[in-house]
């Protein structure tokens, strides 16, 4: 399994999300949210910033179904989503994951043709893996 790639700039995201929460950098001037993570402010371009907690709502915004040729370990997981969610809280922001069936179920738990653009979703967090996942939100 690939590991995520942690940065400085990044790395309150990933230590939050290995807390259960998800948080967005914002800009502790203006409250500008960003993302991916970044030194400066692209609105105002102060240095400042917050991590600022969001619900973990979203939307499905676009989605792919990959296909082999896949990296070894993504090929035997296949057919599974890629879901871009943009999030209640801060609109404008969109975070790349996998809508699955329930916390910590592999990535082909959710059935592809089943994924909807506009679908509610929530964010859950994969202990297993130290991975955030996506679940269809329940009404
Ligand atoms: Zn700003």
């Amino acid at each position: 399994m690939l590991e995520p790639l942690v940065d400085a700039d990044g790395a309150p995201f990933w230590a939050y999300a290995a807390q259960g929460e998800l948080r967005v950098q914002t800009c502790a001037d203006c409250g500008e949210p960003r993302f991916p993570p970044r030194p400066c402010c692209p609105r105002c371009q102060s240095f400042a910033n917050d991590w600022r907690p969001v619900s973990g709502q979203g939307r499905i915004w676009s989605y792919v179904v990959p296909h082999p040729p896949l990296l070894p370990d993504y090929a035997e997981q296949a057919p599974y989503n890629v879901i871009l969610v943009e999030l209640t809280d801060a609109p404008g922001i969109r975070l790349v994951g996998n809508l699955v069936t329930e916390a910590g179920a592999p990535l082909g738990s959710f059935d592809p043709d089943r994924v909807r653009i506009g679908a509610k979703v929530q964010f859950v967090f994969d202990h297993a893996t130290g991975l955030p996942q996506w679940v269809l939100e329940r009404t």
